[in-house]
């Protein structure tokens, strides 16, 4: 069970070298646990979310939608956000840092100041961000960034469900941003104020939740695996009865262990009737299904809920990547970031071995026809050593380098990034070859 990764800020460092992540706003000092993703992190982000749409919206049972971030200001009455979406908070009179009062023993000393009985008494604390809609200011205007997605589907329920003809069982994916005024951020991307959610909203019959729920669990969990994170490291937590939300019949989440140990990082939620029943009761409408396949029958579904943050499926994939091989062993060092290669943000690094024009001419031509099918980097600056090393560290997993044998015979020799192993093959080899090993 052993972790690659030891310490975050080896990643944080990474990151920002190689364009995945850089602090928001940094040439301003930064903001509070906002990240903005380089070149190499939307790539990354993209194939993740890609996966995650196809794995969903490829069945025949589930649609996906893209809400507005911005929803009526009912909603979150109704969702129980703006009464009950609170932190119990304490604030150190010394240092004035804040703190998560279930996450701190407030009778011992502040950790950032050292001082000891200087915490005020818990406060409970919105974690919605609210903002104002139009041009006059009042309270009337005040509107929230969504804390969650999921409120765009459920308010949207009978949309999709008419409009698409949907019967149950079915769901509603959707991928987007979300926004909690985190009391306690920090760990890099695991919390951030500004985060991306993926999220499906299963509706089934009632009485039949509990064989829907153990198969998204399933369903789910295989997900995470087959983008490559290590089985040893992931497990289901069930909340127990205490943990359990109010509204909620059965609660798992899937979690990862990361650097600061297990965290949660997907919730496969079984959520009852709660939310629609809310929604009708606040908008007045009906939210009932018919069920024309008996008699007509009319209730309002249950649901199985999977919400799984990208950012911190992102920061796994991360952590479980990375590893440093011959540490602290000179030349032979390297860092190396195994991700898996259909996960690899760059699949293909075209390296002519020096810069020849006829070696550049050949290259070049690579980069044309493998290009338009997989994302390439052209590299020609630096000895061909460092800029193996690059790609290791960016997770190339393969280097295509162009030498003056291979003009003579049209071959080019493919380093492998985990193995170091290098072998030639014949350029119109390559297409069928990436073909089998990326897709
Ligand atoms: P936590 O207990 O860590 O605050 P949560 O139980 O509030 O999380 P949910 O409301 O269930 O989280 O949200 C679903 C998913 O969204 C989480 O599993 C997580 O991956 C992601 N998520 C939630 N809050 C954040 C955040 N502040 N930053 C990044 N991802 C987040």
């Amino acid at each position: 069970m052993a972790l690659k990764l030891k310490d975050m800020s080896l990643l944080v460092g990474l990151c920002k070298r190689r364009g995945f992540i850089f602090q928001s706003s940094e040439i301003y000092g930064g903001l509070g646990s906002c990240w903005d993703f380089g070149p190499l992190g939307v790539e990354l982000k993209n194939l993740v979310k890609d996966r995650w749409w196809k794995s969903m919206t490829l069945r025949q049972d589930v649609v996906g939608i893209d809400a507005a971030i911005l929803m009526h200001p009912l909603t979150w009455k109704a969702s129980g956000h703006i009464d009950n979406f609170t932190d119990p908070l304490v604030d150190c009179k010394a240092c004035k840092s804040r703190f998560r009062a279930d996450k701190i023993d407030i009778k011992e000393a502040c950790p950032t100041c050292k001082k000891v009985g200087e915490f005020t008494e818990p406060r409970a604390f919105n974690l919605m961000f609210s903002t104002q809609m139009g041009a006059v200011v009042d309270t009337s205007s005040t509107v929230y960034l969504r804390p969650e997605t999921a409120q765009g589907i459920f308010v949207n329920f009978t949309n999709v469900q008419q409009t698409m003809r949907k019967k149950l069982p079915f769901g509603i994916a959707q991928i987007g941003k979300a926004f909690r005024n985190e009391i306690t951020p920090g760990n890099f991307i695991f919390r951030q104020r500004e985060f991306e959610q993926m999220e499906m909203q299963y509706f089934v019959k009632p009485g039949t939740q509990k064989e829907h729920m153990e198969a998204w669990k399933e369903t789910r969990m295989k997900w995470h695996i087959e983008n490559g994170l290590n089985p040893e490291h992931l497990r289901f937590k069930p909340h127990g009865p205490d943990e359990l939300a109010h509204y909620a019949d059965a609660a798992m989440d899937i979690e990862f262990l990361f650097p600061m140990g297990w965290g949660e990082m997907e919730g496969v939620h079984s959520r009852t009737d709660f939310d629609l029943k809310q929604h009708e009761l606040f908008s007045k409408k009906n939210l009932h299904y018919v069920d024309q396949q008996n008699n007509n029958e009319k209730f309002i579904p249950y649901v199985i809920e999977t919400s799984v943050g990208l950012d911190r499926h992102i920061l796994a994939l991360l952590c479980d990547a990375f590893e440093i091989e011959n540490e602290g062993k000179g030349e032979e060092e390297r860092t190396v970031l195994k991700l898996k290669p259909q996960m690899a943000p760059i699949k293909m690094a075209i390296l002519p071995l020096m810069k020849k024009p006829n070696l550049e001419e050949m290259a070049e031509k690579l980069l044309n026809d493998l290009g338009k099918h997989w994302k390439c980097e052209y590299d020609d600056a630096g000895s061909i050593g460092k800029r193996y090393r690059r790609q290791d560290e960016i997770g190339t997993p393969y280097c295509l380098t162009v030498d003056f044998d291979g003009l003579e015979d049209q071959t080019v020799t493919i380093r492998h990034r985990d193995t170091m192993k290098q072998e030639r093959m014949k350029v119109d080899q390559l297409q069928n070859y990436f073909k089998d090993h990326l897709m």
